[in-house]
């Protein structure tokens, strides 16, 4: 035995987890409990505690999944019985996977110091070792770390406490949460490649804090519902979460509730909207690889130790219910993938029409806020009314709105070919762990693609981009040869609705909505007019229909007549000269399956 076992050993256990910790030495006592929640621990804390428990307990493993953009390790820790400590292992015990993800925002990382006392009280003082009776617990503790070490008093102007506190974003300015699809920072990249699809986590729950309105609540929740994911990891949230855990967690003292997006932010009674999530977020993202995700956020007015609290409380009442009814989990999850699967399959197209997006419907339901009264005051500086929340209790009923319909619908192909020059799009499938093969051999057929026919780019940079709102698409059939080395992305497996939405271009996280595919929307070849004029003579003359539309267009639309460019490019866009590949997605749906023998193995 240990120093260190001797002394966990000799701790008084408090009443209930959280508790003021009578007996526990500072050895085990967090950087937060010491400080009375003034402080959260630095990075280099964070690591030297969570080996200590390592080193003490065999109950817990702390691996790097990879290098952050500054080169600091990128942390999981797994907390498991019987030594699972690898996907192979933790499969093979039967236990569904839990994935706790803090600081993915490193200014909010209430999630990292529960998580800490968590591990501390499963590991050390034993009083929630059942958590791993029938789960196997894995933690990001800082899934940002080179902005986790960015700390300042005024990283977060609307927030309580910690003292200091890390920043948003990455040294490269992402934002974690808006990534899981483009997936471009380096620790999202790692997160999707050594953490997502080897440990296939079967919930994913996501720590934040709020910004938004001042309420009563100490915690919100949230989780997509959107038709875009498996409805059976949906109706799992549902029942057990909010049916069964969230009970638990408000008997424990919290007011919680769900997360208030506000239709009006200056305007609590106008309501608040409980939408989808789309799958650049972490709550998105899971559900389109069959898997269930749940938001926590802390309120940010809080003080931070009922933050850390409230969100021990909410993660380990998730992992008593998980414990409780580890069948349920692994069995809404196995539903959706047998249902995704099977789509795949499906000969029926019309069978294979599913959601790419949704939005809210104009019904609402009266929905009890715990809140504090508001009340407008003309400012001055803001040359406007400003909202101010006195302190006193008050109940008010505002609309929620919560029902969801289908935005755009498409038809699934039999699954996706990808010339093997587009790597980036190549690169990000195998991130996700979507399944594909290259082909051995040249293969040609009838195929669909979409040409690009109305799209806009916006005018202000989100993450980077300028982001593209493809706004019409025409599916045209053309006879394609495929190369040896082209990919071939088969529908029929667990990761199709995240093919489906990288690769259709009006997905809301698509691709092409992220640029990837803007140098196709490019004219790469100009005539010059005094070649261009002659060639549209000729035209006119062979052809008296197109004359006629010419004639037509110039009639009626003044700014394409008095536009020479535009009158000479409407010939050169008919002629033999244009690029038939320009606004063509080059990613094709194939109507068939590649026959067996095209493909490598
Ligand atoms: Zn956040």
């Amino acid at each position: 035995m240990t120093s260190a076992q001797i002394r966990a050993d000799s701790l008084a256990l408090a009443p209930r987890p959280m508790a003021p910790l009578p007996g526990l030495s500072t050895f085990w006592t967090t950087r937060a409990e010491r400080s009375g929640y003034r402080l959260t621990s630095t990075y280099d804390e964070t690591v030297e505690y969570l080996r200590r428990i390592e080193s003490t307990s065999s109950l817990i493993r702390v691996q790097s999944f990879g290098a952050s953009g500054q080169g600091r390790n990128l942390l999981l820790v797994v907390a498991a019985k019987d030594r699972a400590f690898t996907p192979e292992a933790a499969r093979a015990s039967g236990k569904p996977v839990v994935l706790v993800q803090c600081g993915v925002h490193s200014g909010e990382i209430e999630g990292k110091d529960a998580m800490l006392a968590l591990l501390r009280d499963i590991a050390i003082t034993g009083r929630q070792q059942d958590l791993l009776d029938h789960c196997i617990l894995l933690i990001v503790p800082m899934f940002s770390p080179d902005a986790h070490e960015r700390r300042s008093r005024t990283s977060r102007i609307n927030q309580n406490g910690p003292e200091e506190t890390g920043w948003r974003t990455t040294p490269i300015g992402l934002n974690l949460n808006r990534d899981y699809m483009k997936a471009e920072a380096p620790e999202m990249r790692a997160f999707l490649s050594q953490v997502f699809t080897r440990w296939w986590p079967d919930l994913l729950v996501d720590t934040h804090t709020t910004d938004g309105l001042d309420c009563r609540y100490d915690v919100t929740w949230g989780y997509n519902h959107g038709p875009q994911g498996p409805a059976s990891v949906t109706r799992w949230v549902e029942t057990a979460f909010e049916g069964r855990a969230l009970p638990a967690v408000e008997a424990l003292g919290h007011v919680i509730g769900p997360y208030l997006q506000l239709r009006d932010w200056s305007d609590p009674f106008r309501g608040f909207s409980s939408g989808d999530t789309p799958p650049r977020f972490s709550t998105g993202y899971p559900t389109l690889q069959c898997r269930a995700a749940i938001l926590v956020e802390t309120h940010m007015l809080k003080p931070y130790e009922t933050r850390v609290r409230a969100t021990y409380d909410v993660v380990s009442a998730m992992l008593a219910e998980v414990n409780a009814r580890p069948q349920e989990l692994l069995q809404a999850v196995a539903d959706a993938e047998v249902q995704v699967v099977a789509r795949g399959r499906e000969p029926d197209p019309a069978k294979r029409r599913i959601a790419l997006s949704s939005q809210l419907t104009s019904d609402s339901v009266m929905f009890m806020l715990k809140g504090v009264r508001p009340t407008w005051e003309w400012s001055e500086i803001a040359g406007a009314p400003v909202i101010r929340y006195g302190t006193a209790p008050f109940d008010t009923l505002i609309p929620r709105f919560f029902a969801l319909a289908p935005a755009l619908t498409v038809t699934q192909p039999a699954g996706y070919l990808v010339p093997q020059e587009w790597q980036s799009v190549i690169e990000r499938l195998v991130l996700h762990g979507v399944r594909h093969r290259r082909f051995a051999r040249a293969w040609s057929d009838t195929v669909e693609q979409a040409r690009i026919v109305d799209w806009k780019a916006a005018s202000e940079s989100r993450e980077g981009h300028h982001a593209l709102s493809v706004d019409r698409v025409e599916s045209v059939r053309r006879w394609r040869t495929w190369r040896p080395g082209d990919v071939w992305v088969p529908l029929d497996q667990r990761s199709a609705l995240v093919a489906v939405q990288l690769l259709e271009a009006q997905a809301p996280d698509a691709l092409a909505r992220w640029n990837f595919f803007d140098t196709v929307l490019e004219k790469k070849e100009y005539g010059e007019a005094y070649v261009v004029e002659p060639l549209a003579r000729k035209m006119m003359q062979a052809d008296p229909a197109l004359a006629k539309e010419f004639r037509a267009r110039v009639a009626a639309d003044s700014t394409f007549a008095k536009d020479p460019d535009a009158r000479l490019e409407f010939f050169y866009r008919r002629s033999p000269w244009a690029d038939p590949e320009q606004n063509l997605l080059p990613v094709a749906r194939a109507l068939r399956a590649p026959p067996e023998d095209a493909l490598a193995k």
